[in-house]
């Protein structure tokens, strides 16, 4: 039997081809979701990815849902990927306090909540694997976006404080920035943004939810033990300041 990994936001997009992508190369894969019942129970229909609900908002309902895998497979998580994200977008002058606070906690307090919920295990093992997803916006910042730009960029701070408190125990935490990737995130901008967005992307296309799947499979492996507290573009090519 293989590791046993959850990805969190792990029944669409980026998410969804992660958990693919796992399960293709051995590993036992959870995916949590929360709102998209009917989704996620057709996902694990079709790939056999055992899919789980709860809001990684919810820090006590993070330990409850990781004990429900650990409970479900038989053995503890060994390989977390940080996925689930949201966007609130709008100028800052205009931003409601709601969507800060729904963003801050969604992409950033999640990591804090769910890294905390198998972290114990993963040193009592000696082995663990986090990946966070953060984002190219985190590094160039984008408008519109002072709140998700501010979540990705603590998810990097807070990766490799992490990384540097556990790398003794054979733990590795890393982060993976994809550029703009075609899912709903993306198809929901308006066409026009989507085009420009495009042409400022050298390898001329978005990205595939495969091409950031890739990524994370590459930095779970046993074999990537001496990377660690490492941001990893996937992003075609875009130039970071
Ligand atoms: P999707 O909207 O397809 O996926 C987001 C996932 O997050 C959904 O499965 C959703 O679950 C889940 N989710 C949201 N809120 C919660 C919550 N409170 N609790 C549990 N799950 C939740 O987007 P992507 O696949 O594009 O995004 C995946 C990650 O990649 C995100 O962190 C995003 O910020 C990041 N990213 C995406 C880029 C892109 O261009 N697409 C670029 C850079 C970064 P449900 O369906 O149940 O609501």
């Amino acid at each position: 039997m293989g590791r046993l990994a959850l990805v969190t936001g792990g029944t669409t997009g980026i998410g969804a081809a992660t958990c693919k992508a796992l399960k293709a190369a051995g590993y036992d894969v959870a995916a949590n979701y929360v709102v998209g019942e009917d989704q996620a129970k057709q996902f694990e229909a079709e790939t056999g990815v055992r899919v789980f609900c709860w809001d990684v908002t919810q820090a006590d309902a993070c330990v409850k849902g990781v004990e429900a895998i650990a409970q479900s497979f038989g053995k503890p998580v060994e390989i977390l990927v940080n996925n689930a994200g949201i966007t609130r977008d709008s100028m800052m002058h205009r931003m409601p306090v709601e969507n800060w606070d729904a963003v801050i906690t969604t992409n950033l307090s999640s990591n804090f909540y769910m890294s905390r919920a198998v972290i114990q295990s993963m040193r009592d093992k000696g082995f663990g694997r986090i990946v966070n997803i953060s984002s190219i916006n985190a590094l160039t910042g984008q408008l519109g976006q002072t709140n998700y730009s501010a979540a990705k960029a603590g998810i990097i701070g807070f990766s490799k404080a992490l990384a540097l408190e556990n790398a003794s125990k054979g733990i590795t935490v890393n982060i993976v920035a994809p550029g703009y990737t075609d899912t709903d995130m993306v198809r929901a901008m308006p066409d026009e943004a989507r085009k420009d967005l495009v042409s400022k992307i050298p390898v001329g296309r978005l990205g595939r939810p495969e091409d950031l799947a890739r990524a994370v499979v590459f930095l779970v492996a046993d074999e990537a033990s001496f990377i660690t507290g490492e941001t990893l573009s996937v992003n075609g090519g875009q130039r970071m300041p």
